[in-house]
Order: structure tokens, then sequence, then C-alpha cells
């Protein structure tokens, strides 16, 4: 067993993108093991480190203006927009 192989990388050996990582880590279903790969893996990948942080933002941002209730969708829409016109 290689100890530096992906812990993303599925049962059935299927490399995992980019985004389906960044995806699985944003949604929270992240293991630790998978936490600590990915934050290597934005050390050196500026997509996922960028994307990341736009999430994590938007998150934070969200939590401040709405009250922690749900965030609304067009809101996040037109942040997201904006950031990838100004990227
Ligand atoms: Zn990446």
């Amino acid at each position: 067993m290689a100890t530096s192989s992906n812990p993303f990388i599925l049962a059935d050996g299927k490399k995992p993108s980019c985004m389906e990582m960044l995806q699985s880590i944003l949604d929270g279903e992240a293991t630790p093991e998978q936490k600590e790969y990915f934050k290597k893996h934005m050390d050196h990948c500026m997509p996922c480190y960028k994307s990341y942080n736009v999430d994590m933002t938007l998150k934070e941002l969200l939590k401040t203006k709405c009250c922690g209730g749900a965030a609304p969708e067009d809101l996040v829409a037109q942040i997201k927009a904006k950031i990838n016109t100004t990227a």
C-alpha cells in the first residue's frame, strides 16, 4: 500500500478531478485524510486554491449577511459572476 496515494481515489481506482475533490471538501463529506491531502494539493494547484477561497469567502459573507439563514441562490450567483469576471 503506497503511503503517498491520493485518498480521493475511489475503490474502483478512478482518479477524481480537481472539481470533484473540491466538491467533497465544500460539501463537508471529505475525510480528515482527504482534507489534509487537499490542503497540500492547493499549494500547487492555483484553480483549486482560488475556488476554495472564493467558496469559503462566500460562506463567511453569507453567514454574516443573512443571519445564518439559507443563502438566497441569486445572491450567490451574483457574487460568483462578479468574481469570475474580475478573475
Ligand atoms: Zn486542483
